[in-house]
């Protein structure tokens, strides 16, 4: 199925057809990053409901705090709320090939100030559209798409809190933990204020070889830094994700060069081209795509491109309930997200999830597949 030949979503009752939803989360145990401490989410949902009943669900990855790149959950919100009334006015149909262009026509910032609402209301209209026509999303990946999909455990890092022992020993823990249930990849938040050089050598050290080692940094270390950052990848290190600032390509392309660790963008980057752009670039060396902020129908565009570049691709998450993560895993059912994606089960993070819990098993995720039609996970109740 090519996206094109999906028909549009005809729009009803106008004043009921888009919806936002706000539902307090709180998250199995406290994450600490370096924008910020995560204890809950309050999460913003978009519900958009076709003139036939049909029920599409985009989740906004927004934080709630403005520390990872600036875009809050309440002020997407705020955003979509406003715009709302305007991508439905004067339309019969809608279809989530148009929705950025539509957004960008209301305001001219929506998609630079505002990816992730705009990506969420892209992903609810999607999300109606294959709903609508009995569509799996697998169906738009331009390939067969793979049956399970390979999952990565993120760790908490308790930081600068606690002492240097307890902290790393805290992270220890978790790990052995997580590789008992058969997590393929760790990804342990790193940076200068976050006993790093100890966690990787301990981590490397009890859990031996056969663990991939993933430490996002949120771009916390400074251009000085190249060589220290090297130095991790010589510790055990696999591969970092955003080292230094957003904008500070030499460093990056310096680290790059030094050939000891994979490198991979995130704030770097705004948008699923950029990704690859920045790959050229010799920025990184492996491409994360976040769907959250980039949207579905972009990323599947880039990872139809990718295997040409020879990079190794994952699916980056947000702090996502079941309504993304489970869109994720079926993005991350796509053969060229080649390494373990952000999909880790709902119980590292949530007591209940909105949806069906998403379940890693032996570090893999069952993908719904072509007989599913959708892309998101369903809220079990609204
Ligand atoms: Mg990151």
């Amino acid at each position: 199925m090519n996206l094109s030949a999906l028909p549009p979503v005809e729009i009803g009752d106008v004043a009921g057809t888009i919806r936002l939803h706000r539902r307090e989360l709180e998250l199995v145990r406290r994450v600490v990053a370096t924008h910020g401490t995560h204890a809950s989410r309050r999460v913003l949902l978009v519900e958009f409901v076709t003139a036939d009943g049909v029920r599409g669900w985009g989740e906004c990855g927004a934080p709630d705090e403005s520390g990872y790149t600036g875009e809050t959950a309440d002020a997407a919100a705020t955003f979509l709320a406003g715009i709302a009334p305007g991508v439905i006015a004067g339309r019969r149909s809608l279809t989530a090939t148009r929705v950025r262009a539509l957004a960008s026509a209301i305001d001219p910032d929506a998609t630079s100030r505002h990816p992730m609402a705009v990506a969420a209301l892209e992903t609810a209209v999607l999300d109606a559209q294959l709903r609508a026509t009995n569509t799996a999303f697998e169906s738009l990946l331009g390939s067969t798409p793979k049956r399970a999909a390979l999952a990565g455990a993120t760790l908490g890092n308790q930081g600068t809190d606690d002492s240097a022992t307890a902290a790393i020993d805290a992270v220890v823990a978790d790990a052995l933990e997580a590789v008992a249930h058969g997590y393929p990849r760790l990804k342990v938040k790193i940076g200068p204020a976050l006993h790093t050089t100890d966690i990787v050598r301990e981590l490397r050290t009890t859990l031996g070889d056969s663990v991939v080692l993933l430490g996002d940094a949120n771009g916390a270390y400074p251009p000085d830094d190249v060589a220290h950052v090297a130095s991790l990848g010589e510790l055990g290190l696999d591969f970092i994700e955003q080292p230094f600032p957003a904008h500070d390509t030499s460093s990056h392309q310096a680290l790059v060069a030094t050939g000891t660790i994979r490198v991979a963008l995130d704030e770097g980057v705004n948008s699923a081209v950029d990704a690859l752009d920045a790959l050229v670039n010799h920025e990184c060396t492996d491409i994360t795509l976040k769907p959250a902020r980039f949207g579905y129908l972009a990323c599947v565009d880039v990872l139809n491109r990718a295997a040409e570049h020879g990079a190794g691709a994952w699916i980056g998450g947000m702090f996502d309930t079941g309504v993304a993560r489970w869109a994720n895993v079926r993005l991350a059912a796509h053969p060229a997200v080649t390494l373990a994606s952000d999909i880790g089960s709902s119980a590292r993070y949530w007591a209940t999830d909105l949806t069906e819990p998403v379940v890693a098993d032996a570090g893999l995720v069952t993908v719904p597949g072509l007989r599913n039609p959708g892309l998101s996970g369903v809220p079990l109740s609204t």
